[in-house]
């Protein structure tokens, strides 16, 4: 089968393309850096997100360091991010003295980590193995899989990276941003492409489907064994813009004896099988008919298939699309740049035509489904938008199901958007959400098909993970050989033999308890400038900079301010001292409270969010320091 595959890196094969550095290398433009990040680690001080992991017996130990002698014949699997949150997915396969790495992803922070943009892998185990770091490997364009690319690159010695043509795309564009990062040497590979790593490892690549087209599956031989790591994926037959399921391919590979499954997790506490994409698309197509108004949606860039799908609805209704927000005007420029959404660049309208459509010839399309404070949706119906103002007649589909933890800004949202005359279709009404990730159904099937010795849960809560254990052993999955791993811990295979029933296993596997260092990595926008990621930040900075409290009352029903604010400084500035900055913050402050919507004035939220950025800002600019701005809103 090897024809089929096209081989990098091997020299010795006249058809084998050669893998060249400099060939794929892309121009770091000069863009510049929208903020001015910087890393530090975290000071221990955040609640982790292992709410649910299992008591382990003998508490892991911290080991940064392999002994030489310990590592022949065998094979370490180290996840650094993914196996207690979904997000910050990277994955360290290492055998012997070769390392390859699988996706560098961010994580999103919590709500309790205030003033953080996000968090990435902790690669401080990586940081004296350099020369063994052998390739990278992206299993596709989503940030939780290539967001830390960017900030750890240059950390790792800047080693090749392997990925699909709309992950390219994605992590060309997003790698412009950071002026600092290293020329990546990025080659766009295919299911048919095969990557000779050295003598002991080659990488092999499987198409699976997900919300984004150019997925892959990477798959990896060792002398030992191999290993399937599926990266996200779904199984979808009919899916939108991308090749349907290959499950004539999976079965090939599961006939390959697989040492080691590493599937994706995120859905794994759902029952039944994920509804394919296009089912998706009838379901909004025959919502679109009904529609006479402007038809507003909010989504997530990365939900390319959904864009896709909305682009053809818009030419079949003969609408126009109005594309709101960089993200999402990023994304789209990428795929329809290399081909991946199809769609004529004449529907798109420009914010200065918007105004001349009638109504039932729009659609704008924008972020913000999850109540996000600084995204599209909210600006919207915070009459902050430059362009967008809803009103009567105006439908708002939300087109993405709620991440738990949003429900309430998510309800305020809608609670906004009706107030304002328009009327909404979310996805609890018709589902017009489809999942990316596999669920219970899917992901037997995968097992099943893959047939491995050994499995691993990956992408996702622990729960979530101990789930898909479950089903792993419903399936005949010997029990002693799913691993539920943490973050960091050590899965180690060598040459052995056991017998488990009837089945005897040539590599013996094992969840180790050491564990290499895998704490976050926090990643906070110090940008002057940029309001939407200001001032509270961890303890480690609160106690250098302090905090101020600002107290403002305002009228339940009109949003008018009542008296003066009152602010109280503790570890910040020395009040008596400062009488013109506090009062300059004072009249700041009713300026703030003042300006307010007209349709939904005392919402409270809102104003705290408001005083916060823009107190922040404002103390920041004026002292150079990040004191953590507490406002307390009494209504009465
Ligand atoms: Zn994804």
């Amino acid at each position: 089968m090897t024809d089929r595959y096209q081989t990098f890196f091997s020299g010795d094969s006249s058809q084998s393309r050669s893998f060249s550095p400099t060939a794929t290398t892309q121009k770091n433009s000069s863009l510049t850096s929208r903020k001015n990040v910087s890393t530090y680690r975290s000071t221990g001080n955040f609640r982790r997100k292992d709410n649910f992991k299992s008591p382990i017996k003998n508490p892991v130990r911290i080991l940064n360091e392999i002994k030489t002698s310990d590592t022949t014949g065998k094979l370490r699997i180290m996840v650094l991010g993914g196996l207690e949150e979904v997000g910050r997915n990277m994955t360290l396969i290492e055998y012997e003295k070769e390392i390859i790495i699988i996706d560098m992803g961010l994580q999103f922070p919590d709500e309790d980590m205030p003033g953080i943009d996000y968090i990435i892998p902790n690669v401080s185990y990586l940081e004296d193995k350099k020369d063994r770091i052998k390739a990278v490997f992206i299993t596709h364009g989503h940030f939780d899989h290539i967001g830390g690319i960017p900030h750890i690159m240059g950390n790792i010695g800047n080693p090749p990276m392997f990925m699909g043509k709309m992950t390219a795309g994605l992590v060309r564009k997003r790698i412009a941003e950071f002026k600092k990062a290293p020329v990546l040497k990025i080659k766009e590979i295919t299911e048919f492409d095969r990557v000779k790593i050295s003598d002991k490892i080659q990488v092999e690549f499987l198409r699976v489907n997900h919300s984004i087209p150019d997925c892959f599956a990477i798959i990896v031989n060792t002398p030992i064994g191999k290993v399937v790591h599926t990266g996200d994926f779904k199984i979808d037959f009919t899916p939108v813009n991308d090749k349907p399921a290959d499950l004539n391919r999976i079965a090939q590979i599961g006939a390959e004896n697989i040492l080691l499954l590493m599937a994706d997790s995120t859905d794994a506490v759902h029952p039944g099988y994920q509804i394919s994409e296009s089912a998706i698309g009838d379901e909004m197509d025959k919502l679109f008919e009904k529609i006479s108004g402007r038809i507003v949606i909010g989504t997530f860039a990365s939900q390319l298939s959904r864009i896709q799908k909305i682009f053809d609805l818009a030419k079949k209704y003969g609408r126009r699309i109005s594309l709101q927000g960089r993200s999402i005007n990023d994304n789209i420029e990428v795929a329809h740049q290399i081909g991946y959404l199809k769609f004529d660049p004449k529907i798109i309208v420009e914010d200065k035509d918007l105004g001349r459509l009638r109504d039932d010839k729009i659609i704008i399309i924008g972020t913000g489904a999850q109540g996000e404070n600084n995204a599209f949706l909210a600006r919207v119906v915070n009459n902050e938008h430059r362009v967008v103002h809803l009103k009567l007649g105006d439908t708002v589909i939300f087109s993405s199901s709620v991440i738990p933890g949003n429900e309430r800004s998510i309800q305020n949202l809608m609670d906004m958007v009706v107030r304002q005359g328009a009327k909404i279709i979310n996805y609890k009404m018709m589902d017009i959400h489809a999942g990316g990730h596999a669920k219970q159904e899917d992901l037997k099937l995968m097992m099943r098909l893959i047939r491995p010795q050994y499995f691993m849960p990956i992408e996702a809560n622990h729960y979530m993970l101990q789930a898909h254990a479950d089903l792993a052993e419903q399936v005949g999955i010997a029990k002693e050989n799913i691993f539920v791993a943490d973050n960091g811990q050590v899965v180690e295979f060598k040459k052995g033999s056991k017998i488990i029933g009837n089945k005897k296993f040539e590599v013996l596997g094992e969840l180790t308890q050491e564990k290499i260092p895998s704490d976050y990595v926090m990643v906070d926008g110090l940008g002057v400038g940029d309001v939407s990621a200001i001032v509270l930040r961890d303890r480690r900075v609160m106690s250098e900079d302090g905090m101020i409290v600002v107290i403002v009352t305002i009228d339940s029903k009109t949003g008018a301010l009542i008296g003066s604010p009152d602010l109280i400084s503790r570890g910040f500035i020395y009040m008596k001292e400062n009488r013109d900055l506090i009062e300059k913050t004072r009249s700041k402050v009713k300026f703030i409270v003042k300006d307010k919507n007209e349709n939904t004035p005392s919402d409270d939220d809102y104003i705290k969010n408001k005083i916060r950025n823009e107190i922040g800002q404002f103390l920041f600019t004026a002292t150079k320091r990040r004191p953590m701005v507490l406002p307390v809103v009494i209504k009465i």
